[in-house]
């Protein structure tokens, strides 16, 4: 599996390159996350374990982390305790990286001056990161939970952020096709060689991608954990109550994500609704099987075509992934019923990048034509030239990173952009 060889190669690498520079390794720690059921992500520990033998390091220290245990107190010998403040800190973190990468996103393809949003982006993480190491200490469980929750320290940074990308100048006034990548949680969330750099190669094309945030996959643990209370309804009496705490816990997840998109002015893109994704999802895939992503890859493809939200699915899929190779056996079906649905699933293995990127190419080609025609039927209506329409939005600020575009029944930002002004 991909995800292994990658994860692997790259703990040793690091330690490797430590240890020839003179490094003490012992000073390092490795934390990896474990997963759910079916999904091979459980032998992971031992793949590395297998590498870190064979180079010599087997004395390294590594932690697994259960993501269904946000609190597992200390661990004997490893001098590391997996409290709710550690494990609460690092969950924000992941909140306020896939804020900033959505706007990001929504940026580059657009900007004006080339590299000005990857330095903004460089330095709003640089920010991020002092933000989270100089977060104030708190002991108790709740009490740490509580603060994350209410506290203005991450919605100030954000704010300060948000005014650094309003700098950057952007011209929206293109017809191009978005891209909503889903795959299998590693390779549609990572930027680099382990999926071929599918983001930035599609950015190259011409494209705007939609990237996965990992915050969706929390929200599905947390939705397959209700469902778990659910199928004990009327069985175990106690499972009422659970459910009932599962849904707040569900409600104050989104409160706290969505008070982060709104320290970026709205920006960031919400969180799908888990419940619609499952009922689009129903048809061709049951909510109960949950290896991997489980019904979310045909949730999410449905979800985004039928609500124009991209023009394209890019489905990363590593080889041998039993989870995923049945998402894509399930989309036949879903491709049966919804023939105009572009989804080009790609299977991520050493030797056939160039295979996967020019069959990707080809589905990518349509959603180019589809962009444009839309992009054309947007200038059609507003009655205007593409120069009136382009003086019109510099008076009203929209050449400014931070200038909002609502949809207006298009999957394209330029469509939506015209689709927004005034007509003369
Ligand atoms: S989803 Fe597939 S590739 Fe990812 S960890 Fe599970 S089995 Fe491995």
């Amino acid at each position: 599996m991909s995800p292994t060889s990658f994860t692997t190669g790259n703990l040793v690498n690091f330690l490797l390159s430590q240890r020839d520079a003179g490094e003490n390794t012992d000073k390092f720690v490795h934390l990896t996350a474990g997963a759910c059921g079916a999904c091979r992500f459980g032998q992971y520990h031992q793949s590395y374990e297998l590498a870190l033998r064979n180079v010599g390091l087997d004395a390294f220290r590594m932690f697994l982390l259960a993501q269904d245990q946000m609190d597992q107190g200390e661990i004997a010998g490893g001098g590391i305790e997996f409290s709710m403040p550690l494990t609460i800190g690092a969950l924000w973190a992941v909140l306020l990286a896939d804020v900033v990468q959505d706007i990001e996103y929504q940026t580059r393809p657009y900007e004006v001056v080339r590299g000005q949003t990857d330095a903004v982006v460089k330095v709003a993480i640089e920010e991020l990161f002092e933000a989270i190491r100089t977060r104030p200490k708190r002991d108790g469980k709740w009490s740490a939970l509580a603060w994350h929750l209410a506290t203005n320290h991450f919605t100030a940074v954000l704010r300060r952020i948000f005014k650094r990308f309003a700098e950057i100048e952007v011209d929206r006034l293109e017809a191009k096709p978005m891209v909503k990548i889903t795959g299998e949680f590693y390779l549609q969330t990572l930027e680099g060689a382990a999926n071929y750099n599918i983001h930035r190669w599609l950015e190259a094309e011409g494209a705007e991608v939609y990237p996965a945030a990992v915050a969706v996959w929390f929200d599905y643990l947390l939705r397959v954990r209700a469902q778990h209370y659910e199928a004990y309804l009327g069985v175990d009496p106690a499972a009422r109550a659970k459910l009932f705490a599962v849904r707040a816990l569900q409600r104050l997840y989104r409160f706290a994500y969505d008070r982060l998109r709104g320290a970026l002015g709205g920006l960031p893109r919400a969180l799908p609704n888990q419940y619609v994704l499952r009922q689009l999802a129903a048809p061709y895939y049951h909510h109960r099987l949950q290896g991997g992503e489980g019904d979310m890859l045909i949730g999410k493809a449905l979800w985004a075509h039928l609500n124009a939200k991209a023009h394209m699915i890019c489905e990363l899929s590593p080889y041998a992934c039993l989870p995923n190779t049945m998402s894509v056996g399930a989309m036949a079906n879903v491709l049966g019923k919804h023939p105009d649905l572009l989804y080009a699933p790609i299977e991520i293995k050493g030797d056939a990048e160039i295979h996967a990127l020019s069959r990707c190419q080809m589905i990518f080609t349509e959603a180019k034509k589809r962009a444009k025609a839309e992009f054309e039927q947007a200038l059609d209506v507003s009655g205007l030239t593409l120069a009136a329409v382009r003086e019109r939005l510099a008076v009203a600020g929209a050449n400014r990173a931070t200038y909002r575009v609502r949809q207006r029944g298009f999957a394209g930002t330029g469509a939506n952009l015209i689709a927004g002004i005034d007509r003369p």
